[in-house]
């Protein structure tokens, strides 16, 4: 079942009004093309049947793999979710909350290769960290890509430029973050959590 919500949307170019269909809720088990479409950053993509004009249109939705059991929710205003209670029956899910599309997809990409989000934040920071000691880049951003055997694999966004760089860490790095983690007693909770760097610099400041 998808939960489909038709909405009028007005082109920003031509000023026309459309009907626009926006889902509610992604169940990428029984939708495989939804989630393609979100790692190819096209989900969200609209083009005026006007006047050609496209845009991203991104609006609140919830992600949610059943089978492998997380949710993520998109939304540019996440505070609701964040303070709302969960039934009990949700608790073995992971729940997570993101801002925008790149954060959607980095996370699918993170659960679908079995991974910890936590543990590859803690990553993350240390390959940010090097980018600002190396190039002097203090607002690069980076999003995970893969991983394999050897390394942990992210897109990395200069400062001013559109394409990504990959960089990556040494698996040694990931695994020296899941000791981290549970030095800091680390666990997750039964409601909606912002993963993010934030949480990540809190847990290592708690390991130490
Ligand atoms: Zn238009």
């Amino acid at each position: 079942m998808a939960t489909i919500v038709k909405k009028e949307h007005r082109c920003p170019e031509c000023g026309k009004i459309f009907q626009v269909s926006m889902h509610a809720t992604v169940l990428p088990g029984e939708h495989p093309e939804l989630r393609k479409s979100i790692l190819s950053e096209t989900f969200f993509s609209f083009t005026c049947p006007n006047c050609g004009y496209q845009a991203d249109m991104v609006y609140p939705v919830l992600y949610h793999d059943r089978e492998a059991g997380y949710m993520i929710y998109l939304s540019a205003h996440p505070e609701p979710a964040l303070s709302q209670k969960v039934p009990q029956e949700l608790s073995d899910v992971r729940k997570r909350v993101v801002r925008n599309q790149k954060e959607l997809k980095e996370k699918i990409l993170i659960f679908d290769a079995e991974l910890d989000d936590t543990a590859i934040e803690i990553v993350k920071l240390a390959v940010l960290d090097i980018i600002a000691k190396k190039y002097g880049d203090e607002n690069a951003r980076a999003f995970f890509q893969s991983a394999n055997e050897e390394t942990v694999d992210f897109a990395v966004f200069y400062t001013n430029y559109t394409d990504p760089v990959i960089q990556s860490a040494g698996v040694s790095l990931y695994r020296q973050a899941q000791e981290l983690l549970e030095k800091a007693q680390w666990q997750e909770k039964n409601r909606f959590l912002k993963v993010d760097q934030t949480l990540a610099r809190s847990l290592i400041s708690q390991a130490k």
